[in-house]
């Protein structure tokens, strides 16, 4: 055993973090070939930062926690990426000409001749500290920019293959395309390495889609991350056509073919991850656009709670889904993540007794047991046609991924009528429009009124950060708008939703919040997404007015049936909850 980690248990002994029979133990399983470290995590003796905090003292260095620190790239930057990389080292403050720098490895005397070196020729005096690898990465994340990489990739050229490529490869077993082209491909040309790393970024940073388009001067590349889109990268023109070029081989698509718009499928695993990326290309003004929609199928489905269903919609929908027939909607524009909605409904229903079967374009999440079928309507594989031949599979539970015409939401309401459980989305603004809007479809008003059991409508809103999250005041000028907006719902329920209400009176006492920006962010205030919700509960009273009204279907009508809230009184509910910003919940419902 070595010195250093007999001192170590000694210490943890001192403290009272083990006993001494603990110790004895340890040094046994160590002497017979186990490795400390391996060991004291396996028993959870300490976090991981506090053993870092002690490692440290054994080796008579200070320690850092650098998790939650902003660095400025400018200090970053002291310490150059590569030498950052192989010494496991960061730069992250700066004090006149002391520089502090935080290493991993509290005996890498390598780390400190290439520090010492540095500092030397920058006139500045290092002061070590032991920082835990978690505070390394997170920073090491912020050096290795998009920029930077692309760059070196279109400096490199010939030199090719490269070591941080590794993580990626192309996934063997693929059930749509498999693609043969070999990992040296993969890694040999430097447009091949520009765009395996816009993908990792992209997957990295959690984006849903790639946006990679000819502008007059360059090639503009952008993720929608949470929901917005934001230029990450741009790149010489001359390369433009050899990018769409290499994505199109990626997806099997017809290179040659650049006057038509072409679809395909690409599957990657990057980062240990199966992903599966829906390419479409767009010829533009003599040259193509790339979007890219990356679906990670390997991503667990959240449940309704996760995506920030609450308090009353979450009954209904936990009441109405017992129900063996009828008609559950989910509306929402384009990116107010219905499917994601869709899927966490139905394993909520996915039991052995029940056959479920779905028709989807494109299928976002793998759900087991469930039947899962792509629709091509290319090849005249329709919803409606699918949900013809589905019928015939004895199914208990549908969905169906959109109801887009006539024909589906006919075949979607007879379906309801006729003892089966339909869930689908339909593309209207609130839950409110969906009547006239399947009315519209030519769908008979008694049917519709007979089937339909649940009307969902949502919006995404980016969540407040919770590394920089900040109470505010209600600003004066909101506050009459804000009381006018919550005036109809009781204070019973407004109770129970926002911990800090007591009466209408006091909403002024109340509190909104904002996200200051900070690392764990990228400065944006925000991270991750939640929705607000609407909700109404078809019950047989609204039935009956679907069917005497013919046409409409009034919030006045839901009113009095139930105790509404709207989906901009949600956000503005969850803005007091400190789950989003009051800015955000305007942004989504004002647009
Ligand atoms: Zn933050």
């Amino acid at each position: 055993m070595k010195n250093n980690d007999t001192k170590l248990l000694d210490l943890f002994v001192k403290d009272n973090i083990i006993s001494l029979d603990e110790a004895r133990e340890i040094v046994e399983m160590v002497d017979k070939g186990g490795d400390i470290k391996n060991i004291l995590e396996g028993k959870e003796v300490l976090d991981s930062e506090k053993m870092v905090e002690y490692r440290a003292k054994v080796a008579g260095m200070l320690y850092q926690n650098l998790i939650d620190k902003k660095i400025d790239n400018e200090i970053l930057e002291i310490i150059p990426p590569k030498v950052a990389e192989n010494y496991n080292i960061i730069c992250f403050e700066q004090e006149g000409n002391i520089i502090k720098v935080g290493m991993v490895d509290p005996y890498n005397s390598k780390a400190v001749e290439a520090v010492n070196f540095l500092s030397q020729s920058k006139k500045v005096t290092p002061e070590y500290y032991l920082i835990s690898e978690e505070s390394f990465n997170n920073f090491f994340k912020q050096y290795r920019s998009l920029k930077d990489e692309v760059s070196s990739a279109l400096d490199v050229d010939e030199e090719g293959s490269d070591d941080d490529l590794k993580g990626m490869s192309l996934a063997g077993d693929d059930e749509l395309r498999s693609i043969q082209t070999g990992d040296d491909d993969m890694n040999a040309a430097p447009v091949a390495k520009i765009v395996s790393v816009i993908i990792r970024h992209a997957v990295e940073g959690k984006a849903s889609d790639i946006h990679i388009e000819p502008l007059e001067q360059e090639t503009r590349v952008r993720y929608r991350i949470d929901g917005v889109l934001k230029t990450s990268l741009t790149l010489p023109k001359r390369i433009h056509s050899s990018i769409v070029g290499r994505i199109k081989v990626l997806a099997r698509l017809k290179i040659d073919e650049t006057r038509i718009p072409q679809d395909g499928r690409i599957r990657l695993i990057v980062d240990k991850k199966k992903i599966d990326f829906r390419v479409s290309v767009m010829p533009l003004r003599g040259s193509e656009k790339i979007v890219m929609r990356i679906l990670d199928l390997g991503k667990g489905i959240p449940t309704l709670e996760d995506l920030g269903y609450e308090h009353r919609a979450l009954n209904i929908i936990e009441e109405n889904i017992k129900k063996t027939y009828g008609l559950l909607l989910v509306t929402g524009p384009t990116g107010s993540g219905k499917s994601t909605t869709l899927a966490s409904i139905l394993s909520l229903l996915n039991k052995d007794q029940v056959n479920i079967s779905t028709l989807e374009d494109p299928i976002e999440y793998n759900i087991k047991g469930v039947n899962q079928s792509q629709v091509k309507p290319v090849i005249g594989y329709t919803f409606s046609s699918g949900l013809r031949s589905l019928l015939r599979q004895d199914p208990d539970i549908l969905m169906v991924g959109e109801i887009r015409d006539t024909e589906t939401a006919e075949l979607c309401i007879h379906a309801g009528l006729t003892g089966h459980f339909v869930i689908s989305t339909l593309h209207t603004n609130n839950t409110i429009d969906a009547v006239p809007r399947l009315l519209d479809m030519k769908v008979e008003p008694y049917l519709l009124g007979s089937t339909l059991n649940t009307i969902i409508a949502q919006r995404l809103v980016r969540k407040i950060c919770p590394k920089c999250i900040k109470k505010v005041k209600i600003p004066e000028n909101f506050l009459e708008r804000i009381e006018k907006e919550l005036k109809d719902i009781s204070d019973k329920i407004l109770k129970e939703r926002i911990e800090t209400f007591t009466n209408k009176e006091g909403i002024k006492s109340l509190s909104f919040y904002v996200g200051e920006g900070c690392a764990h962010c990228g400065g944006t205030g925000y991270k991750g997404r939640t929705a607000i919700v609407e909700i109404i509960d078809v019950t047989n009273e609204i039935k009956q007015k679907i069917i005497d009204k013919d046409k409409f279907l009034e919030v006045k009508d839901v009113k009095d049936d139930q105790e509404f809230i709207s989906m901009k009184q949600d956000g503005i509910i969850k803005a007091m909850q400190g789950k989003t910003s009051i800015e955000e919940v305007l942004r989504v419902i004002e647009n």
